[in-house]
């Protein structure tokens, strides 16, 4: 380049290699002034551009930081309390299978209850009186399930619980059918038991007269007769002659006839407990055998047939074959 001064111009030599020429190019001064400004002024507006850039991608930048770290707490959060929520459903599983332990347990007991239940009634129900089933087994459920416990603690992980939970549904559905077969046969015993409760009530206690005038009582006394130490197998009961004598308990018939001998016209009833009320010296017979009568229905009139010195009711209770005592039972 060459500066020719004086002209006010410019003259640029532009050389390039050997092939090729060098060329002039003459410029005004002014404009030879203008280019560097120009450069100058438009690098510094791209410059001032470039940075307007930057800063506004910067706090776009800035921003979309903030917005994430945001999502990353809430998020933070949200993983926390579903953990509590797991945590939560964890202890309700827990839970549910102890209570349905628990339950299964009970049910259990009273399944055994009833199996008792039925063993009660096949064995009382047609022979002797009722006594009360004893031994009954010691049972984990007479004690406060809150109390004696203990134990070291063992954290669970997610497969036990799903495990677990597994275990409580099948303890359920075992449940549920235990509980249906209950419901099909608690209604059936509970009519065996009031069947058996009816028997039990043919238990004779009844006052088998209106006169409760005892001329003799049950055991050893001096003969009427012979006037000699003899047994009396019952109690005497003065009344009068045709006067009511009713079952004492409800019961079946089993004699009932003229004896010809000692005890005159005389009934024998059997109640369901195998207890035998016996009825002597009657003037009339008002049932017959086989016959099944209620506690308290008239069964003849009272009289003085067989060996007996007046009218009266000759009253027996025969256990196991053996003439028990009537008092205890009827008064
Ligand atoms: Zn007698």
């Amino acid at each position: 380049m060459k500066n020719a001064k004086g002209n006010g111009r410019v003259t640029l030599l532009v050389m390039r290699d050997a092939q090729h020429s060098v060329k002039q190019l003459h410029l005004s001064k002014p404009l030879m002034m203008a280019v560097p400004a120009v450069a100058v002024l438009s690098l510094s507006g791209l410059v001032l551009a470039l940075q307007a850039h930057s800063s506004q991608v910067i706090s776009q930048l800035e921003q979309k930081v903030t917005a994430e770290s945001l999502k990353n707490v809430q998020m933070q959060r949200t993983v926390n309390s579903r953990e509590q929520s797991i945590e939560r459903l964890q202890n309700e599983i827990v839970n549910l299978s102890s209570q349905a332990k628990d339950m299964k347990q009970r049910m259990d007991r009273v399944d055994e209850l009833e199996n008792q239940l039925q063993q009660f009634i096949d064995k009382h129900g047609t022979t002797s009186m009722a006594e009360p089933a004893s031994g009954a087994k010691a049972s984990s459920l007479s004690w406060d399930a809150s109390q004696h416990v203990g134990g070291e603690y063992i954290a669970v992980h997610e497969n036990d619980m799903l495990d677990l939970a597994q275990e409580t549904k099948d303890d359920f559905q075992e449940m549920q059918t235990l509980l249906r077969s209950m419901e099909n046969q608690i209604p059936s015993t509970l009519k065996k038991a009031e069947e058996t409760q009816d028997r039990i009530s043919g238990q004779p206690d009844l006052w088998p007269t209106e006169s409760r005038v005892t001329t003799s009582s049950f055991g050893y006394r001096t003969d009427p007769f012979t006037g000699r130490a003899s047994f009396h197998a019952g109690i005497d009961i003065a009344g009068d002659n045709g006067s009511p004598v009713y079952a004492a308990g409800a019961g079946t018939i089993v004699t009932a006839e003229n004896s010809g001998g000692a005890r005159g016209r005389y009934i024998v009833i059997e109640h369901p407990n195998g207890l035998q009320t016996w009825y002597m010296h009657l003037s009339k017979i008002q049932a017959h055998v086989g016959q099944t009568v209620d506690k308290g229905e008239q069964i003849a009139e009272l009289g003085s047939t067989g060996r007996s010195t007046g009218p009266h009711l000759h009253f027996q209770v025969v256990k196991k074959d053996k003439p028990v005592n009537p008092l205890p039972y009827i008064q």
